[in-house]
């Protein structure tokens, strides 16, 4: 089944922000954002897109992403008879809610000729835009220009310099997580992606490698050697995927058809067998959501600690009114108590390397 980003993360950071709530204090729990990069045409927008499981990008075989897209995914509620309500909000237009993620994309594309003009111009300026589902983690994902060598349109004659600054900015970040997308039909030991993730991650912890268009590659080529890591090694790998042609986006192809028939790409092709955890769209949800829970896990001893300092104040506050804190102190403890059980029930299972996260 598709596993759009986060569905097995969500019930974890929920439970800790329950956890948070009760104590009466905000959420700590500030996961890396996610940025892609790569060359024009590469197919990023085409992979965010599908790890978001929504159509709204403007993707394309010219360029598209002309300014940086930074996209803040926000957990709703359900409504309570139990339908769920998903839409866009743009920073730029305040309280103007797109339910049709077909208007978002329109609304991007405006934009963008707004601040960078319509032939072709790249800006920094960022656009803003939050999407409200009950089904997505609270994450931030940054869709960024491709790299480009020739100036075209409007572009300036520095462009390939202003677009790789533009990138570094981002991706410098240190929990800045790193989409590096190269496309199989290219040579990697070419590839912007891994090159520019490589001067912001020289070390690999924060890098992973996408390859796109495994459908498209020459005729006796495979990717086996590319996603085993035989080729250029990368420290959390690769994942191959396929996404939509320009023809299926003509065609106005749906992003659940687009994995129904990537999945069989990877099932009819031999040359895979044995690789599935490196190939497919889902599989690099699932690898994302294990990294997010790796770095839950990080955070959990000093979210522990700041939850009982603050019980501590909180104690000594009361106790400088004279008033009976008992009930309140006794309230708290309990609190942590439950936190620390937790805690350890979560490490336990992370440790025992099972990600799938079960609620109950
Ligand atoms: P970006 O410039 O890196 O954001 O790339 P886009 O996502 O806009 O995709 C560029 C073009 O490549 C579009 O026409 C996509 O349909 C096409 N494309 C992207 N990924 C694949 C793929 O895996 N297979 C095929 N056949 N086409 C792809
Ligand atoms: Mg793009």
């Amino acid at each position: 089944s598709a596993a759009p980003l986060g569905s097995s993360v969500i019930p974890i950071v929920n439970k800790l922000q329950d956890i948070f709530a009760q104590l009466g204090s905000q959420s700590t729990i500030e996961l890396p954002q996610v940025a892609v990069v790569g060359s024009q045409s590469s197919g990023k927008s085409s992979v965010l897109e599908s790890l978001v499981g929504r159509d709204f990008l403007p993707r394309g075989s010219d360029i598209c992403t002309r300014r940086p897209l930074v996209l803040q995914l926000l957990q709703t509620k359900c409504k309570p008879d139990g339908s769920e309500e998903e839409y866009g909000e743009f920073l730029h237009l305040p309280g103007k809610r797109f339910y049709d993620f077909s208007e978002i994309r329109r609304e991007i594309q405006a934009e963008t000729d707004r601040e960078a003009g319509g032939n072709k111009g790249v800006s920094d300026k960022q656009i803003r835009l939050k999407i409200f589902s009950p089904n997505v983690l609270d994450i931030t994902l940054v869709d960024l220009p491709g790299i480009t060598k020739v100036p075209v349109g409007d572009q300036p004659s520095d462009i390939e310099a202003r677009i790789r600054t533009m990138i570094m900015s981002y991706i410098k970040q240190p929990s800045c997580l790193i989409l590096a997308v190269t496309p199989a039909n290219s040579d990697l030991a070419n590839s912007d992606a891994l090159q520019i993730a490589g001067n912001a991650d020289p070390d690999g912890y924060r890098t992973i490698g996408i390859i796109t268009k495994l459908d498209i590659m020459d005729r006796g080529t495979d990717a086996r050697n590319l996603l085993l890591g035989k080729v250029i090694p990368l420290r959390l790998g690769y994942i191959g995927v396929v996404n939509r042609s320009q023809e299926d986006i003509l065609l106005n192809r749906s992003i659940k058809d687009a994995l129904i028939a990537e999945e069989k790409f990877f099932r009819s092709r031999p040359v895979y067998n044995g690789l599935a955890d490196r190939c497919g769209v889902p599989q690099l949800a699932k690898k994302l959501n294990q990294i997010l829970v790796q770095h839950i896990k990080a955070i959990l001893p000093g979210l522990k600690s700041r939850i009982s300092s603050a019980l501590v104040s909180v104690a000594k506050e009361h106790a400088s009114y004279g008033e009976i804190t008992e009930s309140k102190a006794g309230q708290g403890a309990l609190l942590l108590n439950i936190l620390s059980k937790y805690c350890e029930a979560f490490s336990s299972m992370v440790e025992g390397k099972n990600e799938e996260m079960s609620t109950s």
